[in-house]
């Protein structure tokens, strides 16, 4: 949303706005995420952990790296909260601005979860997602969004004046302080904006502000990932339910959210190697 506007346009209006496009971080260049070797890996996985997540609570899990990881609807249309760690340094974690930048304002499949600065390096790649079909409705919305940020008690007092503690950064925060046996005050500098699973997400086309509507996920839905790095995560069933009408409160109808991790057979994996870290010296200049 902007003003309206005070100043008159100038004189070369025309030539100003008349620009072409670029694409800021053209993808071509990235290191591609090799889907024939996932595509063959994931052909025969053998289920080795799985949690539930209740509604309005969220869990943490863990996922070696070559392993996958799929978070799964059940039971009804619910939207989770995704945070991601490196399992052994929490200070490694995902990045969804940098992840917009460079694959777009939604993933699917194919698409790279990047973590945060110094390290940035791929953390996961989605694998399979099965409301791919969805694509860009009229509205401009899509699935599995990376531009909104987790719903939180912050803004909620602002716009409401009340205290709601089942947002979705509580509830993370909540899991991983009972993950890492550590108050709250200790971790909560940790959690970090989520990569929105299943929610249908865009901006409007008049004022640009971010929208939500009803997810058109169901029961037996779920978006696959192949952890490139070893990973802690966190997945929050959001209290908006479905995000049809309302979050941030005890009103929508929620589900839980079930997340599976799933070991490959090892030998599929052969020409796979856990990325490194970032290359670049961390010098900025200062010699
Ligand atoms: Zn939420």
């Amino acid at each position: 949303m902007k003003y309206h506007p005070q100043n008159s346009e100038p004189l070369d209006v025309a030539e100003r706005l008349g620009k072409q496009q670029v694409v800021c971080y053209p993808v071509d260049s990235l290191p591609s995420a090799d889907m024939e070797c996932y595509q063959k890996a994931r052909e025969n996985l053998t289920l080795v952990d799985e949690t539930i997540i209740p509604p309005r609570q969220a869990k943490t899990f863990s996922v070696p790296a070559g392993h996958f990881f799929r978070i799964v609807s059940i039971e009804g249309p619910q939207v989770g909260d995704l945070n991601l760690w490196h399992k052994n340094n929490l200070n490694e974690r995902f990045y969804s601005g940098k992840t917009r930048a460079l694959h777009g304002t939604h993933v699917s499949t194919s698409d790279r979860l990047w973590s945060s600065f110094p390290y940035l390096r791929p953390m996961a790649t989605v694998t399979f997602d099965t409301l791919d079909w969805y694509g860009w409705d009229e509205d401009g919305g899509s699935v599995h969004d990376v531009i909104g940020t987790r719903c939180d008690p912050y803004i909620h007092m602002v716009l409401n004046n009340y205290n709601y503690h089942f947002c979705c950064h509580s509830n993370l925060c909540r899991a991983l302080a009972s993950y890492e046996k550590k108050s709250i005050d200790k971790i909560e500098h940790l959690i970090h904006d989520v990569l929105n699973v299943f929610m249908c997400t865009g901006f409007t086309k008049d004022t640009h502000q971010y929208f939500m509507k009803a997810s058109p996920v169901r029961p037996s839905d779920f978006i696959e990932f192949f952890a490139e790095i070893d990973l802690l995560g966190a997945l929050s069933a959001c209290p908006g339910g479905d995000c049809s009408s309302s979050h941030s409160s005890d009103a929508a109808v929620c589900y839980p959210l079930k997340v599976e991790i799933y070991k490959p057979h090892q030998e599929a994996l052969i020409d796979w190697s856990s990325p490194e870290v970032n290359s670049y010296s961390g010098e900025h200049g200062i010699k």
